[in-house]
């Protein structure tokens, strides 16, 4: 990694011939833009503003739409930055941000014509028991890690797919077959190929009355050991009724982009997903999970299922034309639900998403005109906050929390949608400077994404990239990013107790606060990628 930070940050990855490029100067000087050793083009920065985020002096500057080629932009004495610009950049990492998700296949073998350097034997095979009765054993294989350990949660999972399958229906041709899955070439786009590598875990989740286990895991977190050598008994956790929900719309969903392809794995989904939408309505005062005494993984918990219950009504409803649906819809909807929310906790932007884009404006999806008005008044606040900062990076100071990847992504997935919804490309450079953030143009200048970028994440707190004995971390993960929010102790030892939230990041294994990965983290910037795929 190049160890010395430039007082220019790029995208680190590329810039298109077809988008403008933009570069963040820390410094007050002439910056030039050279092609070739030939001036281009030089700029004076003014007095740069203080960003609040990182306490950086900072200017974004705006180069234009360039012509491909290599170029160098320099600011005062100081090195300059080398920046490539060339048509469809963004591929190869996007790509990566998907197959990141075939590296996170849990009881398989990853094979080396598949994996190349990452390769491991099957894991984590042997039947599991319910907790609550451990004499009832399943065999519950498959399914992608969750994150840097080797969990496996339904409702982290449901939204991982989700994001997976609105990236296929919005953006197709963003998304490319080159990934090299073991089953690359079967006819099926690949995105679609490793989604249903984890949809056909989930269904295997499902318990015989219609609920769905909220997780499979240990009752502990593994050590650094390799997958394969993770021996203890994993666990079917009690259901939950968020992981039910959530589950149940990502089940109806899947069936809608299944069918075509395979008709029989489109019906065994639609059967799961109303089974578990009868036990929702026989069950219908929600019981928040909590970890059983003595389990120490991942929660997962929620204060609310509404969001998951509403979610789960609209993609019924899109699927099956039933009015049933769309009165559950119009009832669970309310203002307080955060139609700009992707994660696993909000997922009310899913349920949006699938009124606005599935369902659609016709006159009986009376959510329609409400939902849209909504959702572009959210998306304009979302878009003056990028505005209002030094790198154009659309969070507030406080909102550098746990993740706080998942927030930057999810606001760019906001201002695509705008453009998708309404033709007007006003906030598309917002939304870029987004993908900018995470592939570089930021107060660390650091590209988030393994395996990408001159400075990039080089010990993400992920099991099999600290044991594999593989200097380099495993590729195509996207770690969570500066967290001054809920911080290890250790984490804020090391960093002070003043350091800037956007600064707030460790580029340490131990360090699960600022520099684990996840699926869930990966799949909104795969939709952020494929977008920008289909444009330049
Ligand atoms: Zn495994």
């Amino acid at each position: 990694m190049n160890d010395q930070l430039s007082n220019i940050r790029i995208n680190q990855t590329g810039y298109s011939d077809t988008l403008p490029t933009h570069v963040a100067v820390l410094s007050g000087n002439l910056m030039t833009l050279s092609k070739d050793g030939n001036l281009q083009a030089s700029t004076q920065i003014e007095t740069p503003e203080t960003d609040e985020s990182s306490g950086d002096k900072v200017t974004v500057i705006n180069l234009g739409i360039l012509s491909e080629g290599e170029y160098s932009v320099q600011c005062g004495e100081e090195y300059a930055r080398h920046i490539t610009v060339k048509k469809n950049p963004w591929k190869d990492v996007t790509n990566a941000l998907i197959k990141g998700l075939y590296y996170q296949r849990c009881g398989c073998e990853l094979k080396a014509e598949h994996a190349g350097r990452f390769t491991h034997p099957a894991c984590h095979t042997a039947p599991a028991s319910e907790w609550e009765n451990k004499s009832v054993k399943k065999l519950v294989t498959g399914g992608w890690h969750d994150a840097g350990d080797y969990g496996k949660y339904v409702g982290p999972g449901a939204v991982t797919v989700a994001h997976l399958l609105y990236t296929y229906i919005l953006c197709p041709e963003g998304c490319s077959d080159e990934l090299n899955i073991p089953e690359s070439g079967n006819g099926v786009p690949d995105i679609l190929n490793e989604a249903r590598y984890e949809l056909e875990w989930m269904l295997k989740m499902q318990r015989d009355d219609g609920a769905f286990y909220h997780k499979l895991t240990k009752d502990h977190f593994a050590p650094f050991i390799m997958p394969q050598e993770d021996h203890d008994p994993e666990y079917l956790m009690p259901v939950s009724h968020c992981a039910t929900a959530a589950a149940c719309a990502c089940l109806a969903l899947s069936y809608r982009v299944y069918r075509e392809f395979d008709a029989e794995f489109a019906d065994r989904m639609l059967d799961a997903a109303l089974r578990a939408s009868e036990w929702l309505d026989e069950n219908p005062d929600f019981v928040p999970f909590v970890n059983p005494e003595g389990v120490r993984t991942g929660m997962y918990g929620d204060r609310s299922d509404k969001d998951e219950r509403f979610w789960a009504a609209c993609e019924l409803y899109a699927v099956t034309g039933e009015a049933e649906y769309q009165k559950k819809a119009e009832a669970l909807y309310s203002d307080e639900l955060r139609i700009t929310s992707y994660g696993w906790a909000e997922v009310s932007g899913l349920g949006a998403m699938c009124c606005l884009f599935e369902i659609g404006d016709k006159p009986e999806n009376t959510l329609y005109s409400v939902i849209k008005e909504r959702f572009i008044s959210e998306c304009k606040k979302i878009q003056s906050l990028s505005e209002s900062t030094g790198y154009g990076t659309a969070l507030p100071p406080k909102g550098y929390g746990w993740g706080s990847i998942l927030p930057i992504m999810s606001n760019a997935m906001s201002m695509i949608m705008y453009e998708m919804l309404t033709g007007d490309t006003s906030m598309r450079e917002n939304a870029l400077m987004q993908w900018n953030y995470a592939l570089g143009l930021n107060a660390l200048d650091i590209c988030f994404v393994t395996g990408f970028g001159e400075r990039s994440v080089m010990n993400p707190h992920h099991r099999p990239s600290g044991s594999d004995g593989i200097d380099d971390p495993v590729p195509g993960l996207i770690s969570g990013g500066p967290n001054k929010g809920f911080p290890y102790s250790q984490t804020k030892e090391k960093l002070g107790e003043d350091v800037p939230p956007a600064k707030a990041y460790l580029d340490e294994l131990p360090s699960a606060d600022t520099n684990e990965i996840a699926i869930y983290w990966n799949s909104p910037a795969i939709f952020v990628g494929a977008f920008f795929n289909s444009i330049s």
